[in-house]
């Protein structure tokens, strides 16, 4: 598939679920509303919606939320879903997770073929991950990791970095990664979705971070690249990767060549613009799939040149009403 830009879009990212244990702050306001069970694509028809993509060249599909590993069934659909990695057509199967149920999951995530995954851990203080979770527990999260590390999977810790909140453990936490063989991708916060409150506060320019980090840490470009919003430099001391995902302060969308599947079957093609098509009523008008094929193709043509993310000096609206959890971050 390629979209008008000349870019060819190959890889998926599906939220299979808005639901979450966590209320990250920058993520959700605290009393979020979720979905109705029943607004959500049935396994089956995620399995049809996804098998569709596969069929059509994607290759590397991240599954994603909400929490992926809350939804009841969700084992059963990546055992299910793996058989396109047993073909080969298929090459990588993933997931973002707030590892609060990887304990539970990692052998069996392993076990299906999945061999990498990205944990978000914004902190080490547990009061703090307390405070930004709004009632998580840190022991939990590290406890899958250890899990996660047992069952031989490769992990990339994601880390918001929120001004006057963890900006000052960043360091510490470039060297607790290269301690356990992780990679770390630092994020800036994007404006998603309305968090009651004001994201200004703790918006954290990346730029200043890297000079920072710098001081402490001898970092050297990277060659690596996932075509997407990261980009990477080498921790000479650790030797891991450290990756800089930066929206605002820098664009990333000349080489994206990624879409976002919501659990509605809503297919948006890109994290910070509107433009989306709804899959949902093209699968389940027409078995036959050419309803959706057809969908598929208008929603390549809709992909655009690039995001429309800014950041005010008082900025307490959001760019795009939609929560990351709700687009899959
Ligand atoms: N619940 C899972 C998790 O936290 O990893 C998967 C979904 S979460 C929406 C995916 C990623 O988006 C997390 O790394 C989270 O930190 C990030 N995220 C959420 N809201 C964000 C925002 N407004 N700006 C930047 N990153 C955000
Ligand atoms: Fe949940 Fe992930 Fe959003 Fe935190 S960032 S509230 S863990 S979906």
């Amino acid at each position: 598939m390629q979209d008008n830009f000349g870019r060819h879009i190959d890889y998926l990212r599906v939220s299979v679920t808005d639901r979450c244990d966590f209320r990250c702050f920058y993520c959700m306001p605290k009393n979020m509303t979720f979905l109705p069970r029943s607004k959500l694509l049935s396994f089956e028809e995620l399995d049809q919606v996804c098998s569709t993509f596969v069929d059509r060249g994607v290759t590397k599909i991240r599954l994603t939320g909400g929490e992926p590993l809350l939804r009841r069934g969700i084992m059963d659909f990546i055992k299910g879903f793996s058989r396109h990695l047993e073909s080969g057509a298929l090459h990588e199967l993933t997931l973002t997770t707030n590892g609060s149920q990887l304990a539970k999951h990692a052998h069996d995530l392993k076990a299906c073929g999945i061999n990498r995954i990205n944990v978000s851990l914004d902190t080490l203080d547990a009061e703090k991950f307390s405070t930004i979770t709004r009632g998580g527990h840190l022991p939990q999260v590290l406890a899958g990791l250890d899990a996660a590390v047992k069952a031989g999977l490769s992990i990339k810790i994601n880390t918001v970095a929120l001004k006057s909140f963890n900006e000052n453990e960043l360091s510490a936490l470039v060297g607790w990664c290269g301690d356990r063989g992780f990679d770390l991708t630092l994020i800036e916060t994007m404006p998603l979705g309305d968090i009651g409150g004001d994201r200004t506060e703790h918006y954290l320019a990346l730029d200043d971070v890297k000079v920072s980090l710098q001081s402490d840490w001898d970092l050297t470009p990277s060659p690596h690249t996932t075509n997407g919003p990261s980009r990477y430099m080498d921790v000479t001391a650790t030797g891991q990767r450290l990756g800089f995902i930066t929206p605002l302060s820098e664009h990333f969308c000349d080489t994206c060549n990624r879409m976002r599947l919501t659990c509605t079957g809503t297919l948006f093609m890109c994290l910070g613009q509107d433009s989306s098509v709804n899959l949902r009523d093209a699968l389940r008008a027409d078995q036959s799939l050419r309803l959706l094929n057809g969908a598929i193709d208008e929603a390549i043509t809709l992909k655009p040149k690039g995001h429309e993310f800014s950041i005010g000096d008082n900025d307490d609206k959001p760019t795009l009403k939609r929560h990351m959890n709700v687009t899959g971050g």
